[in-house]
């Protein structure tokens, strides 16, 4: 059984599991308890928009419509997310659902079915396969639009995003530099992945923009210099703008989305990486072998290579270096 969330996960596994269940799909049908969000959907209905992406801002788990609307939850101690494929047996009452989010073809048996059977037909591909996600139990579960979403006090915002027009080198840099005062211990892999930081970059170039600054991903902030922290913005600046010219269109390859993983993919993308998803090859550079680590609370693959990226010892920091894996793990999971 795939998708249920387990106990005490992060919300980051939680946002990135729904990315990967619902994220470029259509919604099918949108079902709620909750009045407010119903009266939105009889005004504006959910079902035939995309969901663009769904995020993790500290406690809140953010699910990007088309058409400019955005559930937004709070995953105080009682709410979760859960994925079911269809006809999978939800393992909370149904009492407990606040919100039901589905993609994928609706078969005619199980649409407001009881007994929820395994549909005849359905294959197990990722690609035509449903999912329900449902929410359980959430205090706080609203609609916004980017607007008011940017007016809210509550939901954390997001740092300069650094593909937008107004971003420069000041401006990412600033926001580096304001992240290593406030949290001097946080790891610069760990930071560049954080949107309220600075918005855009997601798992692939955290790892890339590190290697191309020669900057050991897991090195505290207060170890990071000026210098590069102007190398990584430019960096990040620089690769992002290629990475959308080549996709035509914001949001491929861009959010912290690695996708349904399908092989051929992965290996074009690992074709095109310096280090991401190259654990074990040799580093395009010194020929080192390229070493991978779990980083942070979200447990995100670091890639890295030990020479280019040499670590400083530093004040508050491991005298030795972090050591990674250089072997190929084969994940053959596709849940979080
Ligand atoms: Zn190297």
């Amino acid at each position: 059984m795939k998708g249920l969330m387990p106990e005490g996960d992060t919300i980051y596994r939680t946002a990135r599991a729904l990315q990967k269940a619902l994220g470029g799909r259509v919604v099918t049908r949108f079902e709620t308890r909750l009045a407010k969000l119903a009266s939105v959907d009889d005004d504006t209905p959910l079902a035939g928009r995309t969901v663009e992406r769904v995020e993790a801002r500290g406690k809140w788990c953010l699910i990007f419509f088309s058409g400019d609307l955005i559930l937004v939850s709070h995953m105080l101690m009682s709410g979760s997310w859960h994925i079911y494929r269809f006809g999978e047996k939800w393992r909370l009452p149904k009492r407990m659902m606040r919100v039901v989010v589905t993609v994928g073809e609706v078969p005619n048996t199980f649409a407001g079915d009881e007994k929820r059977r395994f549909p005849s037909g359905m294959t197990n591909k990722e690609d035509s396969a449903g999912f329900e996600a449902v929410l359980f139990n959430a205090q706080v579960a609203e609609f916004h639009t980017a607007r008011s979403l940017e007016r809210s006090s509550q939901v954390p915002k997001l740092g300069p995003d650094v593909l937008s027009a107004e971003f420069s080198l000041k401006s990412g840099v600033r926001a580096l530099q304001e992240r290593a005062r406030t949290h001097p211990e946080d790891e610069i892999a760990v930071v560049l992945l954080n949107q309220r930081v600075m918005a855009g970059l997601g798992n692939v170039y955290k790892s890339e923009v590190a290697f191309a600054a020669g900057v050991n991903p897991f090195r505290q902030m207060r170890t990071i210099t000026l210098r590069e922290m102007e190398t990584m913005v430019e960096v990040s600046q620089r690769y992002m703008r290629a990475n959308v010219n080549e996709a035509g269109a914001r949001g491929e390859g861009i959010v912290t989305y690695t996708g349904p993983r399908r092989t051929t993919r992965a290996m074009d993308r690992s074709d095109r990486t310096w280090v991401y998803g190259r654990q074990g090859q040799e580093c395009r550079r010194c020929g080192a072998a390229i070493e991978m680590r779990k980083q942070g609370v979200a447990v995100r693959s670091t890639y890295w290579c030990p020479q280019c990226q040499p670590w400083k010892a530093a004040e508050g920091q491991s005298v030795d270096a972090p050591v990674g894996r250089a072997m190929v793990v084969r994940r053959r999971k596709i849940g979080c």
